[in-house]
C-alpha cells in the first residue's frame, strides 16, 4: 500500500539520478535502441524517459506497477540475474515519491497510458506512442517533504543524472542515448548525446569510450583482455601516462551493472600502483563477467555494490590483468 511503497521508495530512489538509472535500465531491458531522457531543474521537477523497446501491453500496465511485479524473474532464481532489474521495486516506488505516467504502445497492441501519483494509481485509457515507452515521473519527492530538503542543487542534481547515463551508456554501446536539459521548457538544450556504436564489441566500446571520457583517452588505451577461473574481464585501461591530475575517471561494470564498489577500486589502484603518484589516479572503464553464481548484486537496493563469492578472485583479476597488459606495453 501507499505507505510501504513510500518507505521501500526511499531506498531505491535517494535522488533524482537513481530515478533516472531505474527508468532507463527497464529501457534496456526492453531492448531498447534509442533511450533519450529529458529533465528540468536536476530532474527535481520533471523526468522523462523514451525508449523503443518492446513495450507494454494496456492490460499490462497495471501489473508493472504493483509492488514485486516484475516480467524478468520468477522468484526462484534471485542468484541467477541477467537483467538489470529483478526486483518490481522501481516503477511503485517512483509511482509512490512523484507523479508519474507511463504511456506505452507494445506490438499488436494500442497504445495506452496509465497514471499514478501518491501511489494511486488511474484507470489505464488510451494514448498516442510510437512503439515503445515513455515514462513521465513530475514533482519527485512531493509526497516526502523530508526528501526534498536533502536534495542537492539543481546543477549538482544534474551532474549526477549525466554521469548516471554516461555510465549506462558505456555498458551498453550499440544503444544510442540523448539527454536533454529541458528547465524552462521548449525544445530544451541536448547536453549529452552519444550515437549507437558499431563493430564488434571492442571496438563500439572505443569508440563509445571516445566519446564519453575523450579521443586522448582513447588513444592511450590499453585493451583490456584476460581471464582468471570462471572470471573474465575486458575493457580499456590508460596508460600511466596518461593518467592525470585528481580527475576520476573510472568506471565499472559487473555483469554489465554500473557499480561502485571500494574492494574493486582499491584493485584498479593497486594495478597501478608502481607506476602512478599518490595524487594521481588511474583512468579506466572495465567490464567483469562471470556467472552471475559467482556474484551478489543483491546487497543493495540501488544495486551499485557488489559481492563477490571470492573477492580475492576478483581482485587477482584486475591486477594481473591490467599488469600484464601494462607490461606488453612496456611499463
Ligand atoms: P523490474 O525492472 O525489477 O522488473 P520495475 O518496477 O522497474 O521492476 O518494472 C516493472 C515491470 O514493468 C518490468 O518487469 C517490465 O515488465 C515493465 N516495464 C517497466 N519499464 C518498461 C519499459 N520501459 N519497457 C517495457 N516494459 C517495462
Ligand atoms: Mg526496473
Amino acid at each position: 500500500d501507499a505507505a510501504i511503497n513510500r518507505i521501500a521508495a526511499g531506498e531505491v530512489v535517494e535522488r533524482p539520478a537513481s530515478a533516472v538509472k531505474e527508468l532507463v535500465e527497464n529501457a534496456l531491458d526492453a531492448g531498447a535502441r534509442q533511450v533519450s531522457v529529458d529533465y528540468a531543474d536536476g530532474g527535481k521537477t520533471l523526468i522523462r524517459v523514451s525508449d523503443d523497446g518492446c513495450g507494454i501491453a494496456p492490460e499490462d500496465l497495471p501489473l508493472a506497477l504493483s509492488r514485486h511485479a516484475t516480467s524478468k524473474i520468477d522468484g526462484s532464481d534471485l542468484l541467477n540475474i541477467h537483467t538489470f532489474g529483478f526486483r518490481g521495486e522501481a516503477l511503485p516506488s517512483l509511482g509512490a515519491v512523484g507523479r508519474l505516467t507511463m504511456t506505452s504502445r507494445a506490438e499488436g497492441f494500442d497504445a495506452a497510458e496509465i497514471r499514478v501519483s501518491g501511489g494511486q494509481a488511474e484507470p489505464v485509457r488510451p494514448a498516442a506512442h510510437n512503439a515503445g515507452t515513455t515514462v513521465t515521473l513530475r514533482d519527485l519527492f512531493y509526497a516526502t517533504p523530508a526528501r526534498l530538503k536533502f536534495m542537492r542543487s539543481d546543477r549538482a542534481e544534474a551532474q549526477a543524472i549525466t554521469d548516471t547515463i554516461k555510465r549506462l551508456a558505456m555498458a551498453e554501446p550499440f544503444v544510442g542515448f540523448t539527454l536533454r536539459d529541458v528547465s524552462g521548457g521548449g525544445e530544451g538544450r541536448v547536453t549529452f548525446r552519444a550515437d549507437p556504436e558499431s563493430g564488434d564489441l571492442f571496438d563500439a566500446l572505443h569508440g563509445r569510450l571516445a566519446r564519453i571520457l575523450g579521443q586522448e583517452f582513447a588513444e592511450n588505451a590499453l585493451r583490456i583482455d584476460a581471464t582468471r577461473e570462471g572470471l573474465h574481464m575486458t575493457g580499456y585501461a590508460a596508460l600511466p601516462t596518461y593518467s592525470r591530475g585528481t580527475s576520476v575517471a573510472q568506471y565499472l561494470f559487473v555483469n554489465g551493472r554500473p557499480v561502485r564498489d571500494k574492494m574493486l577500486y582499491g584493485a584498479l589502484r593497486a594495478a597501478y600502483h608502481d607506476f602512478l603518484s599518490r595524487d594521481r589516479h588511474p583512468a579506466a572503464a572495465l567490464f567483469i563477467e562471470c556467472d552471475p553464481i559467482l556474484v551478489d548484486v543483491n546487497v543493495h537496493p540501488a544495486k551499485s555494490e557488489v559481492r563477490f563469492r571470492d573477492p580475492g578472485l576478483a581482485r587477482g583479476l584486475i591486477v594481473s590483468g591490467l599488469r600484464h597488459a601494462l607490461a606488453e606495453a612496456g611499463h
